[in-house]
């Protein structure tokens, strides 16, 4: 039944007239839950908020289905300004942005002209960026993007994903360039050719590449809300003697306030990923079909309007 619920929300988060539609009227359906806002005022109180508990952010301006320059040029302004909101405000937050919203699927010297125009905004501002990681079809291009990019500019990190088959690799050939790296699980619907299909060498391989990165003295985010991944993490970095100041812990926006807010008082940096923007349809139906248990808040949502 959850598989088959999963399916069901990632089938929904690639509906394109939903988008649209959801677009027009604003955040709904319990979505307010794990989306800071529709306009980047809302998402700096959210931030200023986090922050004074003791969270530090990461920020996420939404969009799907980029599909022409001209959209992509305005998702990357969108970056630019969410960069000048940080170093005006004075918040405690690093971008992240996805390639397929600077322009990957059209052409990559489009993502190259917006992305340089976010890190020299971002440099300015001393504001770090992570690109984060899409489906299997886009993460060859993405990592050569990150190669390319990390030459050039020290303020940018990625993200690998446990569940691939070709991500140990990935890191091999990475760790010439001392990333900054977020390791996390995996997120899109891939087949078992390229992903590992059982959810234990999964987490096996997600513990693998978290040692792997720290060990390598490494800046690792450990973004999981897992409780076993994040024992894992803090039993290494003990036995390893790895300083605080090499690792953090990253959760979602909306996810586990609880523990994110112990992790904290326990020493820890716990960074929250906090997205926001008119097009918060395809993260919120991502975010249901992670834990089907979210759509009690759908549930609510309908019930209060
Ligand atoms: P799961 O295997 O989903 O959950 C394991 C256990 O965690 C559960 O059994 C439960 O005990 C606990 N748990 C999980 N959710 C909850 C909850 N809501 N309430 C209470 N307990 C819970 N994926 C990508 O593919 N690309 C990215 O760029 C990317 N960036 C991310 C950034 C951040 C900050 C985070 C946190 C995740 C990101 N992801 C990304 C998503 C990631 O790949 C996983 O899909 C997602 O985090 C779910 O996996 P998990 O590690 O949290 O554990």
């Amino acid at each position: 039944m959850e598989k088959l619920l999963r399916n069901f929300f990632l089938f929904l988060s690639k509906n394109r007239a939903l988008t649209k539609l959801a677009k027009r009227y604003g955040l709904r359906f319990g979505a307010a839950r794990f989306v800071a806002g529709e306009s980047i005022k809302q998402a700096v109180n959210v931030i200023k908020e986090l922050n004074n508990k003791g969270l530090v952010v990461t920020i996420d301006y939404l969009g799907e289905f980029v599909d022409n320059e001209k959209e992509a040029n305005e998702m990357a302004d969108h970056c630019v300004l969410a960069v000048e909101a940080i170093g005006r405000e004075r918040i405690n937050s690093q971008l992240s942005l996805k390639m397929t919203s600077m322009g990957l699927d059209l052409s990559e010297e489009i993502v190259m002209k917006n992305m340089k125009k976010i890190l020299e905004a971002a440099k300015k501002n001393d504001v770090f960026v992570t690109i984060d990681m899409e489906d299997y079809s886009r993460c060859g291009k993405t990592i050569e993007i990150f190669k390319k990019l990390k030459s050039e500019y020290d303020n940018l990190g990625t993200v690998i994903q446990a569940y691939l088959y070709r991500t140990e690799k990935d890191m091999e050939e990475l760790n010439q360039y001392s990333p900054n790296l977020r390791l996390v699980k995996g997120a899109y619907k891939e087949s078992p050719e390229v992903a590992f299909p059982i959810k234990k060498d999964v987490d096996d391989n997600f513990k693998k590449i978290i040692k792997m990165h720290l060990l390598n003295g490494n800046y690792t985010a450990v973004a999981t809300h897992d409780d076993e991944m994040i024992e894992y993490t803090k039993q290494l970095v003990e036995e390893h003697n790895i300083p605080f100041d090499q690792f953090e812990f990253q959760m979602l926006y909306g996810i586990r306030e609880e523990r994110q807010l112990e992790l904290y008082k326990e020493g820890y940096k716990m960074r929250v990923y906090v997205p926001y923007g008119t097009d918060w349809y395809g993260y919120f139906m991502r975010r249901l079909a992670e834990r089907p248990a979210n759509i009690a808040f759908v549930v609510k949502g309908v019930v209060s309007k």
